[in-house]
Parts: C-alpha cells; structure tokens; sequence
C-alpha cells in the first residue's frame, strides 16, 4: 500500500499568506456560517482544516459503492416492510413517548385522517451514511458505520466548497513555500458533487410530483430552525435549485407553518402566493427542542405537513427508519438479506463488513451479554439514545454510572455500540481566526438520493450524491461542527 504524503510543513510569512488566502476564498465563495449567539448578518467562515486529509483510496470507494444498496435497505424498512419497522418503533414510543412516540402518533393520525392510506405515497430520502476508518486484522484501514441519518443531513452545500478550497489552494501554489508547483497531485484532491447531488434528489421529487415533468410552478418548502447558524449551507441547495432548474423555494419555520401554508384539495399552499409546494424539505423537527418552543403548534405543523399531498424530506416513517434502535438491528445479518432479497451476497457482505458490534440493552440473551460488557469494559463502548444532531452519547467510564442512575425498565432505549478508532492525522484547524495545529480524525459521511414509493416500495430514481469529511480534535469525543469542536475537511486519496 503507498503512504500517505505528510503535511506541508509552512511557518511565518508562508503559512500567515495561506491563512489569508483560505480566508478570502471562503468568503468569496460562500463558505460561511453564523457565528454562536450572532446578532448581526455578519457571518464567519466556516471552521475548516487548512489541508486535506488523508484517506485510503480502496475505503473510500468502497463507501462510495455501498451507498445504493444502504439507500435500499432503508426504503425497505419505510415500504414493504414497515410493519417491521412500525412494531420497533411502538416499542420505543413506550419509552420515549415526548418525541418518538409523537413522531409516531403524528404519522398514525396522517394515515387516519386520509381513510387509511398515507397522504402521498411517494417519499424522497437525502441519506447519509457516516463512517470512520478502523485498523482490521490485516492493519489495513476500512470503514466502519458510525450511523446513518434519514433527517436533515448537513453539509452537503459545504462539502463542495471545502474540497473546492483545498484543490485551489494546492493547485495555485499556496501549500508549497516556493508557491512553485503544487504539493499534491491534482487528482488526489476529488472535489465534492454534494451540493449538485443533494439538490438533484429534490429536483427529482419535484418531477415527479408533477407525473414525470420538470416544473417550475411548484415549489419547495425548507423547513429550518430558528436562528440557524449553517442556514448558508441550506442557501447553497436553494440557489443550485433556483439557478440550475428555475424551482424556487420558501423558508419557514415550524412555528411559522400553520400560519403561512393552507391544505387545499390535499394540496400544499404558500398563502401569500398560493404558490404549490411539491417538496416539504425538513431541515428542523428531528430533535425535541425542534419542537420546545411551542410543542402544541409545532406538532400540529408537523401533523399538517404530513397530512399534506407534498412530497415529504423525509416522511415520519422514513425518518424513523433512521433511528439508532434500528441501526443495531440491522447488524443481524438474517435481517439484512430479508429486506435486500433481490441484492446479490457479495453486495450484502460488503454492506455487512462496514459494520461493528451494536448491542439491544434489553432483555434479550443479547441483552444480557451487552449489560455484562457495559459494566465489565466501558471504555470500549459508547452508550446511545434515540437522538440526533450531536451531543447525546454516553462515553466509556461515564456509561455504568449513567446506567445506574437510569430507571432499569429504561434501559430497553439505548443502544450500546463497539467504539471505532480511527487514525490521527497531525493537520490544522482554522476557526475564529486561529489556527490549532493538533491531532484530528475524520468522519466520512457519503450522501444518497432516493426517490421511492412508500405502498409498494418501488423506487423511481437511487443515486450516490457525494461525499463529506468532518474533522474534530483527536481529544474530543463528540464532533457537532456547529456545536463547536469540529469543522469540515476535504480528503487527500493516497
Ligand atoms: P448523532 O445522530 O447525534 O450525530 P452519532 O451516532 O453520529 O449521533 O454520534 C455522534 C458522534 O459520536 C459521532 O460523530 C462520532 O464522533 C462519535 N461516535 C459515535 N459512535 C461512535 C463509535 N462507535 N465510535 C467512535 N465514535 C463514535
Ligand atoms: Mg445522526
Ligand atoms: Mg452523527
């Protein structure tokens, strides 16, 4: 296997150019974001890494090849099989009944309120499936699934930038101190197609809301969060939408929904234009406090939307299928090959090889092994709710005295997962005008478009949109880019 190529190693002058110059490209070009507590409309770049960094060629590609058959399984799971996947999702509504539970009943009274049957049977998923790289056997570096995330995936109109960032950097010069030649071969440097691959699955709901024509009468409706501080990351898609296919889009809030949208004939209205909304693109309403502000009005919009004929970002039972409950099921490889029936095994064994342990913590014989490993050796776990968007884990030594404080009967709701550990990489971090040169490691998360039908389980278009590295400080377990310990990389294939 070749090695990767160390960093470039620029001080002084050099290295304050370059700062300079990943600075003003960044905002040159839009790879921005909100600053914490912002009051103004004056925004920072984003925290990025001043290098990419290195990524085994072979991993890469396999997670880019596994991302279509992942996009099926999960259409499985909202489709044909979701009986399966309701039964599940009942049982953690026992525990958690505030916010799976209302998801959930949300979905029933949708159903309910459309004799039976769900409101609009098509159903868009933007997937992406995260991973780190971890030393087998062999010593050599493969992927391994963090999670996979059906709600609300970010950064797919950053990712593009980043690697456009870097490419630019290497190729005018500036990671080599002579401002000679570039430091790494072009091609190592693969720019992201995140941004024209996410806004192509919503141009693709689009069409086919309006029976297989491009439209631009209809338009998408972005529900975001207040005071969102990657709201550019989400302009990026409005724009690519608006540029490249003439669909406009809206952006509301879910406090925001009921009075600004009206349901007429099924149909979804923006008020003020009577403007159609063929796509409700949920960028907000996948974690509580989405829904804190005011739970009755903010359900009642999640309620209405559902209820509406518009093509959902995804629909609640799509959203559910992205649970961590569901993640560790699936690692029962009978299960797998149940809902991907028509995948062939060498496809499903390499599915299968990008995941680690994941233990129920309930009162199963699995159960039991996975209490004993809890309390016998933490430090190789991290313990998780039914939660997303960061912050939410329980690591290593803290996971037996969280255990103990939880009610036994409540134990049934969290998952609890082999650790992954991934290689450091001595790069550098630039945010809020420093720049920390510490250890880091990555997450690679692959996006996927899949446009389906949620009676039959047909699927009218799956596609591989790309790709996105996040880095964090090796020290640091958990790594929100907005939360504050991470940023976004871009990857050097060695
Ligand atoms: P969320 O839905 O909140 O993003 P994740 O499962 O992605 O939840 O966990 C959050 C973060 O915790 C990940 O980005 C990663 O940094 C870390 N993490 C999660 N699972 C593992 C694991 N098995 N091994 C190592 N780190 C993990
Ligand atoms: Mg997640
Ligand atoms: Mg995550």
């Amino acid at each position: 296997m070749t090695e990767a190529k160390d960093f470039p190693s620029l001080t002084g002058p050099e290295l304050d150019g370059l700062v300079e110059s990943l600075h003003h490209w960044s905002l040159s070009h839009g790879l921005v974001m909100y600053p914490p507590g912002f009051k103004s409309y004056a925004a920072d770049i984003a925290p990025v890494t001043l290098y990419p960094t290195p990524f085994p060629r072979k991993a890469f590609e396999k997670a880019l090849s596994v991302q279509q058959n992942f996009n099926r399984l999960y259409v499985s799971l909202a489709s044909q099989f979701k009986s399966w996947l309701i039964e599940i999702i009942e049982e953690l509504s026992k525990y958690d009944k505030d916010f799976t539970g209302m998801l959930y009943e949300t979905y029933k009274k949708a159903v309910e309120g459309n004799n039976g049957k769900i409101p609009q049977p098509l159903s868009l998923g933007l997937f992406r499936s995260d991973y780190m790289l971890h030393k087998g056997a062999d010593n050599s570096l493969d992927i391994k699934q963090i999670e996979f995330n059906t709600v609300s995936v970010s950064f797919g109109g950053l990712s593009n930038k980043v690697s456009s960032l870097h490419q630019f950097l290497n190729s005018s010069g500036h990671y080599d101190s002579e401002y000679s030649y570039p430091y790494y071969d072009e091609n190592d440097i693969p720019v992201s197609q995140s941004l024209e691959g996410l806004s192509l699955g919503l141009k693709d709901a689009n069409y086919y809301y309006n029976n297989e024509q491009d439209s631009t009468k209809t338009v998408i409706l972005f529900i975001v969060q207040n005071g969102e501080r990657n709201c550019f990351d989400q302009r990026h898609v409005e724009y690519e939408l608006f540029t490249k296919y003439g669909i406009k889009s809206y952006r509301l809030s879910l406090e925001e929904v009921s009075s600004k949208t009206s349901i007429n004939g099924g149909k979804l209205y923006i008020k003020k234009t009577m403007d159609e909304v063929s796509v409700v693109y949920f960028r907000s309403g996948y974690s509580p406090q989405d829904y804190e502000s005011d739970p009755e009005q903010t359900w009642k919009a999640r309620l209405h939307l559902e209820s509406s004929k518009a093509i959902k970002c995804p629909s609640i039972l799509t959203q559910l299928s992205g649970t961590k409950k569901i993640q560790q099921v699936l690692t029962q490889r009978e299960v797998v090959e149940k809902f991907l029936s028509d995948v062939p095994k060498e496809k499903i064994d390499e599915l299968f090889s990008t995941f680690v342990d994941i233990y129920p913590l309930d009162d199963s014989e699995l159960g039991d092994v996975a209490k004993r490993l809890a309390q016998e050796q933490p430090e190789r776990y991290v313990l998780k709710p039914q939660r997303e968007g960061g912050g939410n884990n329980i690591y290593k030594e803290n996971i037996p005295g969280f255990l103990e404080k939880l009610d036994k009967a409540d134990w049934a709701a969290y998952i609890l997962m082999e650790l992954i550990e991934p290689p450091t990489y001595r790069n550098s971090i630039v945010r809020q005008n420093e720049v920390i040169r510490k250890d880091i490691i990555s997450e690679l998360g692959i996006f996927g478009t899949v446009l389906f039908d949620e009676d039959t389980g047909e699927i009218k278009e799956n596609r591989n949109a790309d790709w996105l590295l996040r880095s964090k400080l090796s020290s640091s377990n958990e790594g929100g880019v907005a939360a504050g310990f991470g940023c976004v990389d871009s990857i050097y294939l060695y």
